[in-house]
């Protein structure tokens, strides 16, 4: 253990109750393995669960609502109701995971980046949390910096307390209702899939796919991250785009995610979706193209007009 805070972040501690809380997930994920706990209502479910928690819980309100905001949800209650979908996936409280990615965003790929793909593909998958940097350990002061917002909210502060409700009322329902498969599939292996999705953006998506944006990090588009993900697979469009709530921008950039946003919006349930100016022909340039134009963009020459395939960079920010 060392309390260095020089030019390299070190580890400074193991996250016990996260480790052993996942650890044990995982254990009970290998009891799908046992044929008797097997039915096919209970894999329906664990798919159904997989979208309701990791798409709708995770993807669009702890990411892409919380986290940049790129939309609002009224009434505000039900803001509340997805951040508790979102606490059932088991990636902790609202505001400590919106902390880590705001900072992720602050510092793409550095050295305070808190699961910077440059120490290895295993910590940003899963060693960044396990053993978190002295740095970005969860203490009030780490969540004012990086949640001013939710941290004035008394609601988001208590949820992110005891976040470990969540998932433990989902297991005791699931377990009421259907027994041993319902638990196995709908519980133990559908959280284990969700981890995994989540990590792999972190991981995968900053190393392997392609690129349409020049961005300062190693972002890129990976279209098995994004079916997985309902969306979060186009990265390197994410970080170009960070309060965009689209982030497939290209037709064949299928984003489960941001229909699901059109859906609510159209309910009433959703408003002022911040989205990229893009032209009608931006969707269809190549990624040397749209890496060619990024480029040209970044020099900002004062007084040209964007070009008609070129995707205009409103909406960036950090
Ligand atoms: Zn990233
Ligand atoms: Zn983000």
């Amino acid at each position: 253990m060392t309390t260095s805070t020089t030019t390299r972040a070190q580890h400074n501690s193991i996250a016990w109750p996260a480790l052993i809380w996942i650890a044990m997930l995982h254990l009970g994920a290998l009891l799908a393995f046992v044929p008797a706990f097997f039915t096919w209502d209970a894999l329906l479910l664990c798919l159904v669960l997989h979208w309701v928690t990791g798409g709708l819980g995770i993807t669009l309100t702890y990411h892409r609502l919380l986290t940049h905001r790129s939309f609002e949800v009224r009434p505000k209650w039900l803001e509340y109701v997805m951040t508790a979908i979102g606490a059932s996936a088991s990636e902790g409280g609202a505001i400590g995971w919106v902390a880590d990615h705001r900072r992720h965003h602050a510092h793409s790929d550095d050295h305070e980046d808190v699961h910077s793909p440059n120490r290895g593909f295993g910590w940003a998958h899963m060693f960044w949390w396990m053993t978190p940097d002295i740095t970005s350990v969860h203490t009030v002061e780490y969540y004012k910096k990086w949640c001013p917002d939710l941290m004035k909210d008394p609601v988001h502060r208590w949820m992110d307390t005891y976040h470990i409700i969540f998932p433990i009322l989902g297991a005791v329902a699931l377990y009421a209702v259907g027994g041993m498969p319902y638990l196995v599939w709908g519980f133990f292996m559908r959280t284990v899939l969700v981890l995994h999705s989540t990590w792999l953006v972190n991981s995968a998506t900053h190393v392997w796919g392609y690129r349409s944006h020049e961005t300062r990090d190693t972002s890129t588009n990976l279209w098995w991250v994004a079916i997985i993900t309902y969306g979060e697979g186009w990265h390197n469009n994410h970080h170009a785009f960070q309060t965009s709530a689209r982030h497939g921008m290209r037709w064949w950039e299928f984003d489960a995610t941001y229909i699901a946003i059109r859906v609510m919006s159209f309910l009433g349930m959703a408003r002022k979706i911040k989205l990229p100016k893009l032209t009608h022909a931006a969707p269809i340039v190549s990624p040397e193209r749209a890496a060619k134009l990024a480029r040209k963009q970044s020099k900002k020459v004062k007084g040209r007009r964007p070009m008609d395939d070129e995707p205009e960079l409103v909406g960036a920010s950090r």
